[in-house]
């Protein structure tokens, strides 16, 4: 069935509703921003202007709230706190699953449910953040896909994402400690745009907080450990690689037209060989910066011996500096695909490998709260109205 907006996608960028109490959340706002604000409820500029570098060390490099800015002069704190919120995405539930990944299900301040995930390993920490609020693009094995659009997050509930992560984690700075703080020990090393969402049909929000996210005298977090995964809107991808400048991660996911078209529909509008030539014009790409294919296992819709082959004749012809990621079907209530079997998936690996193409299988995680990729959703659809309400009021009462 073709669900409208399938094919030609029109993402409707309807703003975030103003906050009930009126008061405006500095978080995702641009320095400029931040001192136009200040100057709106009386700063002189100068004033303005000294605030703002004060508000951002101590909302981006400590993470404070108004209460716990000790530099900040007590008058100010108060003025800013009558007008201001720092702002963070409301916490509606939080998840831990036996493999320590963890799941948040979030909400805008008007309302909308979205989730963030965070992958620890031993080497790593990795969160992934939504970039939307559902998806126009319908591709068939992914939960997400079956949500209608509502609206693209604004850069500070991107921004927020990070910011609740480092909370929860306990991972700011502690006093005394530089900006560019050695990632080596910390939890939180890493950032995958793989949530909700097409990243790049939300461009400027995604771009305007991957700038904030990498701000040195903020969250400072290296391009190089900051992955947007695409499902393949050609016309935005030069542009991603000039202005946002991070890894590229592709769903490609079939390597043939007739499997592509049926699973990811945005290929009916840019098809396989567009998408690889946009590849291979992706600013920055080289043997130490490799493109990320994704290629989930369908069985018996793309997991052939023929199909792994034609994946590698692909990368050859368009001479890709690449690596495979086989991510496991992740299974979701009503999903019309199963899983390829275990044997299927490595022998599919092994014939890549084979040709000296890397392409290792992901390791699904967090399944068991539904937290893998794909399964994002449900949370929010499973519970009822009734329900999150009661664990938000929960949640106000724990907090005193
Ligand atoms: N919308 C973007 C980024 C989010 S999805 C994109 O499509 O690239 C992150 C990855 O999970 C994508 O490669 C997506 O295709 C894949 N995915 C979606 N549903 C899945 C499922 N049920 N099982 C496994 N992977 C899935
Ligand atoms: Fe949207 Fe990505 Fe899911 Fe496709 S895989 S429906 S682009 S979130």
């Amino acid at each position: 069935m073709d669900r409208p907006g399938s094919v030609d996608p029109v993402t409707v960028p309807r703003d975030a509703a103003p906050r009930a109490d009126g008061k405006i959340a500095l978080i995702g706002l641009t320095r400029a921003e931040i001192s136009q604000e200040l100057e709106r409820i009386g700063l002189a500029p100068k004033q303005a202007k000294l605030r703002t570098k004060q508000l951002w060390h101590q909302i981006y490099h400590r993470g404070a709230d108004f209460d716990e800015m000790s530099e900040v002069a007590k008058a100010h704190r108060a003025l800013f706190a009558e007008h201001f919120v720092v702002g963070r995405p409301n916490i509606m539930e939080h998840l831990v699953s036996e493999d320590g990944t963890r799941k948040w299900l979030l909400q805008t301040e008007d309302g909308h449910d979205y989730e963030m995930v965070f992958i620890p390993d031993a080497d790593r920490g990795t969160l992934c953040i939504s970039s939307q609020v559902g998806c126009t693009l319908n591709c068939r094995f992914c939960h997400t896909g079956t949500m209608r659009l509502v609206r693209n997050l604004n850069p500070g509930e991107i921004v927020g994402q990070v910011m609740l992560a480092r909370d929860t984690l306990d991972e700011w700075p502690k006093p005394g400690e530089s900006s560019n703080y050695d990632p080596h020990g910390r939890m939180l090393t890493n950032i995958v745009l793989m949530g909700m969402g097409e990243p790049l049909y939300n461009f400027d929000g995604v771009r305007d907080a991957m700038n904030i996210v990498r701000d040195k005298e903020g969250l400072s977090l290296s391009r190089r450990r900051i992955t947007l995964s695409t499902s393949g809107v050609v016309p935005a991808m030069k542009r991603a690689g000039e202005e946002i400048n991070v890894n590229l991660a592709v769903s490609l996911h079939a390597v043939t037209k007739e499997v592509r078209d049926e699973i990811v529909p945005l290929n009916r509008k840019y098809g396989i060989d567009e998408l690889l030539q946009a590849c291979a014009d992706y600013p920055g790409t080289n043997n130490a910066r490799r493109i990320t294919f994704e290629y989930v296992m369908l069985k018996d819709v793309n997991d052939s011996d023929e199909d792994a082959r034609e994946l590698v004749r692909l990368i050859r012809q368009y001479k890709l500096p690449a690596k495979v990621n086989l991510i496991p079907f992740n299974p979701w209530p009503g999903a019309p695909y199963e899983c390829s079997s275990p044997e299927r998936i490595e022998a599919f690996s092994s014939l890549i490998f084979g040709e000296g193409i890397s392409a290792p299988v992901r390791t699904p995680r967090g399944r068991d709260i539904m937290a893998a990729c794909g399964q994002l959703k449900s949370a929010a659809e499973k519970k009822s109205r009734a329900e999150l309400d009661r664990l938000a009021e929960e949640k106000q009462a724990a907090l005193g």
